[in-house]
């Protein structure tokens, strides 16, 4: 009989997402965990690593947070799967239900969820949804997008084109969707160096939207996506008075404006939504990520109630939105979804985020006169350090983040050669914090010095 083994002995069936997988296996330590608890990661020794990302922006109550693995396990037991085409289980509406009681949604009539298995298929879903609502209210031909430079949308053909990181994109070029503006991003170390929350520069990048509107008319565009912080490349955050200018400049010229929440949702800024807390309501928003901490997959996209209604009462009979997913509202992971949504709100999940914001923001901070570093950056719990990159480091913050693991046992999130990117649970302590700050300061000097 054939042993599968659990250890990674030669690694060379795993094609590895987002990695040079020549390196990664050609190395010869390699960053491969086994457990994971809270905090902290462990490999094959037992070495601990210590995560500084919640993984990947996603394990906000830390890695297996006992209420939500259990509300699955429990589910895989009672029903492992239940499809939702044309009929459904009981925990699926139960959890729309959930989703849409978390922060102030209600109010801002945020009422109706389309689950998904991710958050690159809640940004696809969303995109239709914008073309399916201008087809229902007569105006098949508004269907051009506004996306944004340095905008992360995942890996989904629609994500792809309205996203505008380049290197993800170059591959693709010719089979991106037509149609797609992209509006400048808002960073700029010159106006806004090592910012502390949100800038005074930058709301008039916003006027970017007049422009495209004159370029095609208003009658050819559906919509605009952005992320309200960009996360993926390098925690960009949104000038005062840039999403409200963007939100006045969609009610002008009839564009739907959705928000890309698959990071900030679920906690991240300090309150449930970014909505909430740029108070800026979109039409139509996505999340991931926060919406099961992780604990398995999951995605969604919550639209305004009016959008829905559009859509469903334009088809007299028949599916209205042919679109779906076998794994939109799995029912583990709206038992996951659902205890995660306890977890923030009854066992103050939510609180212990925030309170962590002030600490998290005094640290990166210390980076500020830090000769190797170029500009910090931070909004709730989410955080950058640009590094100054040596000449002839082309691959900076990734030796920068192999040191981490390897001589501090710190797992760091990169976001191209030369940016840091922090994105701490909410479960953290101060000491997590104190720590994660001062292994990636020993890490960043180490590597610096072997280019001096
Ligand atoms: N949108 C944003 C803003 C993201 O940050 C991500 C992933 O990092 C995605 C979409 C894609 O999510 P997923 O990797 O779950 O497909």
């Amino acid at each position: 009989m054939r042993v599968f083994r659990r250890s990674c002995s030669n690694a060379s069936a795993f094609w590895m997402p987002f990695t040079s997988n020549k390196e990664f296996k050609n190395a010869t330590k390699r960053r491969v965990v086994v457990e994971g608890q809270g905090m902290f990661y462990s490999d094959k020794d037992g070495r601990k690593i210590l995560d500084a990302a919640s993984g990947l922006w996603c394990s906000n109550a830390g890695i297996s947070p006992r209420p939500v693995v259990e509300a699955a396990q429990q589910q895989l037991s009672r029903m492992s799967y239940a499809p939702s085409f044309q009929m459904s289980s009981d925990i699926a509406f139960e959890w729309a239900d959930a989703v849409v009681q978390e922060g102030d949604l209600m109010e801002r009539s945020l009422n109706k969820v389309f689950f998904t298995p991710c958050g690159s298929s809640a940004v696809d879903t969303s995109l239709k949804i914008a073309l399916a609502y201008h087809r229902a209210n007569g105006e098949a031909e508004k269907t051009r997008f506004i996306g944004r430079e340095r905008g992360y949308h995942g890996v989904g053909f629609g994500g792809l084109s309205v996203g505008g990181i380049g290197a993800n994109r170059e591959m693709f070029s010719s089979a991106l969707i037509n149609g797609v503006d992209h509006l400048k991003h808002t960073h700029s170390i010159l106006q806004t160096e090592n910012s502390h929350g949100q800038s005074n520069w930058g709301a008039h990048l916003a006027d970017d939207i007049e422009n495209i509107v004159a370029l095609h008319g208003t009658q050819n565009i559906a919509g605009v996506i952005i992320e309200p912080v960009a996360g993926s490349t390098g925690v960009l955050v949104p000038p005062i008075g840039y999403l409200e200018r963007v939100k006045e400049l969609c009610c002008r010229h009839d564009l739907l404006l959705i928000f890309d929440e698959v990071i900030t949702g679920f906690g991240r800024l300090g309150t449930p939504f970014a909505s909430e807390r740029f108070d800026v309501t979109p039409d139509i928003f996505t999340v991931a990520k926060g919406l099961t901490g992780a604990v398995i997959p999951a995605g969604a996209v919550v639209v305004r109630g009016t959008v829905y209604d559009t859509i469903i009462n334009a088809s007299p009979q028949g599916i209205e939105f042919c679109h779906g997913y076998t794994y939109s509202a799995h029912p583990v992971a709206a038992a996951a979804g659902i205890a995660m949504i306890k977890h923030y709100r009854d066992d103050g999940l939510y609180e212990m985020g925030k309170a962590l914001i002030p600490t998290f923001e005094e640290l990166i901070h210390q980076f500020d006169d830090d000769d190797t570093v170029l500009d910090v950056r931070n909004i709730g719990l989410m955080g950058a350090v640009q590094l100054r990159v040596p000449d002839g480091a082309r691959t900076f913050a990734s030796e920068v983040m192999d040191d981490a693991w390897h001589t501090e046992g710190v797992y760091l999130r990169t976001n191209g050669p030369d940016t840091i990117a922090f994105c701490p649970a909410f479960i953290a302590s101060v000491d997590h914090l104190e720590d994660i700050f001062s292994r990636t300061r020993r890490s960043i000097h180490r590597v610096t010095s072997r280019y001096c």
